[in-house]
């Protein structure tokens, strides 16, 4: 795989701490607050042919989830807007994966960090290849995840905070060591989740069922599926789903910066195929995500 040049050893520039840095030099100190104790949060975003696919909606996720752990950024939602679209031009990049990242740093070393610095960067880094339209509709396996998201009372569940995955890199690992694609999460209380980096949808009879995003990411991709499925008039329930529903339904895709609208051929023992519902919403998202500027040139 071409992606095997590690993120430490590549040239171009990073946004950090108010300006651009040669990538090489973008570099934090080994006793870094974020490191040890997981004060991290971060997004994941997606440039089309140069523009960021909801950047505003993801700075301001980025600022909520540092609120949520208790540190604020000290930058505006509109700074943290032009500093993304700085590295996509700095780097000359056109479809790529950006990342801004916000933590504590290195002033104090203890569970308490009540003075420390907070930090932001930005990276981004290309991202352009997606399979072919009947790669894709053959779906992705996946297998069911053994950890299960946490109760709300445990864990800072609505940020998109660093010490979430944890458990996620866990499962996606021990998937893709048995030959599949992604796990599937339960909640704490048993009910259908989400997958490791991914919200999930099924299909029922036309219809659209997805879990309640009330104790994990209500992804942004995840919104804007719903709002294409309504436009289109399929009827979205979110709702509780328990894994004995699985073999119900006839269609099963994920969403996500990074999935896209992935369709999904097995979840364990349980099969699907991905059919009209799918294949309309992963059309109608591809559609929506092309710049403007290039829809009105074709
Ligand atoms: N859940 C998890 C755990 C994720 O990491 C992601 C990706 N950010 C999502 C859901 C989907 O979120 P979004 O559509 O905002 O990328």
């Amino acid at each position: 795989m071409a992606d095997l040049i590690p993120f430490h050893d590549r040239d171009g520039f990073i946004w950090m701490d108010g300006a651009l840095v040669p990538w090489r030099n973008a570099n934090v100190h080994i006793l870094t607050h974020g490191l040890h104790y997981a004060s991290s949060v971060f997004e994941g975003e997606r440039a089309y042919d140069g523009e960021i696919f909801k950047l505003t909606e993801h700075s301001e996720r980025l600022i909520a989830s540092a609120r949520i752990l208790d540190f604020t950024i000290p930058y505006t939602v509109a700074e943290i807007d032009q500093a993304c679209r700085d590295v996509v031009a700095a780097n000359k990049l056109s479809d790529c994966y950006v990342r801004p990242v916000a933590w504590r740093g290195s002033e104090q070393m203890g569970v308490s960090a009540q003075n420390s610095k907070i930090h932001l960067a930005v990276a981004a880094w290309d991202w352009g290849s997606y399979f072919p339209m009947e790669q894709r509709l053959k779906g992705i396996r996946i297998t069911n995840a053994v950890y299960r998201r946490p109760d709300p009372a445990c864990a800072p569940s609505r940020a998109k905070a660093a010490g979430l995955y944890m458990i996620c890199t866990l499962e996606k690992h021990r998937a893709e060591r048995m030959g599949y694609s992604d796990a599937l999460m339960l909640d704490w209380k048993g009910r259908v989740a989400e997958c490791t980096g991914a919200n999930i949808f099924f299909v029922k009879d036309g219809v659209i069922h997805t879990p309640t995003a009330d104790c994990f990411l209500n992804g942004i991709t995840r919104r804007t599926v719903i709002e294409l499925a309504k436009k289109r008039g399929i009827q979205v329930i979110e709702r509780d789903i328990m894994p004995d529903e699985l073999a119900s339904f006839s269609e099963c895709f994920i969403t996500g910066t990074a999935a896209e609208v992935t369709p999904v051929s097995e979840i364990g023992e349980h099969k699907y195929k991905p059919a009209k519902v799918t294949e309309t919403l992963l059309n109608d998202y591809m559609e929506l995500v092309k710049p403007k500027k290039r829809v009105a040139a074709e």
